[in-house]
């Protein structure tokens, strides 16, 4: 019998002790002589064949199909009794695993397991993104009072507006960059360059007119040239 044959053969490779197979063809139960049908969960236990699993003494243990890892693991060490479940796959013509049976309780405390862990993963996360904005407020503040040195004649205010634009999360803005970070002059110019065009010219209307962004930026440069002259005198 193939599956017979292929069974043993695995046996012995994997060593995986028990070993349930959903067979493929009609099985009578070598014990209680029940007819199992085509697709029926058994054991083969040498000269008496198939059985079923009530007459393996499996019919009690849950089963548990492969995909969670970390689940799978933990249920096998809290169980005692472990199957592996098996199914012959005609088209690679192998056994493939489908799964465990498991005891209720090992699969219980397994999962008790796995949320705890969840559980633990969310509140660190918390923790750390609370960190992220402590660190990122810090540094708006550092931002702020770099625009507010440099640029002493600019409105009140303003200082915070560029820095917290200039830091946004994520943006990929100059805020984020090394430089920036350093809180170099340059960078800060920068960012205090950007505001002005968008903030004291006409530089978002004439993007909406369909100017081309190089264009636009030469049509307004000289009032952001003019209201950074402005800013950065000291009143
Ligand atoms: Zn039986």
């Amino acid at each position: 019998m193939k599956s017979v044959e292929c069974a043993g053969t695995l046996q012995s490779k994997e060593n995986q002790g028990l070993m349930v197979f959903i067979s493929n063809r009609d099985s009578t139960c070598g014990d209680c002589g029940e007819n199992l049908g085509s697709k029926a969960w058994i054991t083969l236990a040498g000269e008496r064949g198939a059985l079923c699993l009530a007459c393996a003494d499996l019919d009690h243990l849950l089963f548990l199909p492969s995909g969670n890892v970390a689940l799978t693991r933990r249920a096998r060490k809290h169980s005692t009794l472990v199957a592996v479940v098996l199914r012959w796959s005609r088209a690679r013509k192998r056994y493939e695993r489908q799964g465990l049976l498991v005891e209720a309780l090992g699969l219980e405390k397994a999962e008790e397991e796995c949320l705890a862990d969840h559980e633990i993963r969310a509140r660190r996360r918390e923790r750390e993104a609370m960190r992220r904005e402590e660190v990122d407020g810090k540094y708006v503040e550092e931002f702020a009072a770099r625009v507010r040195e440099l640029f002493p004649g600019r409105p009140v205010g303003r200082e915070r507006q560029i820095a917290e634009h200039a830091c946004l999360k994520y943006s990929g803005r100059i805020g984020r960059s090394a430089s920036a970070k350093a809180l170099d002059e340059p960078a800060v110019r920068l960012a205090v360059i950007a505001h002005v065009r968008h903030h004291e010219t006409k530089y978002d209307e004439l993007l909406v007119k369909g100017y081309e962004r190089r264009e636009a930026r030469a049509a307004v440069e000289e009032v952001v040239d003019r209201v950074l002259q402005k800013w950065e005198a000291k009143c």
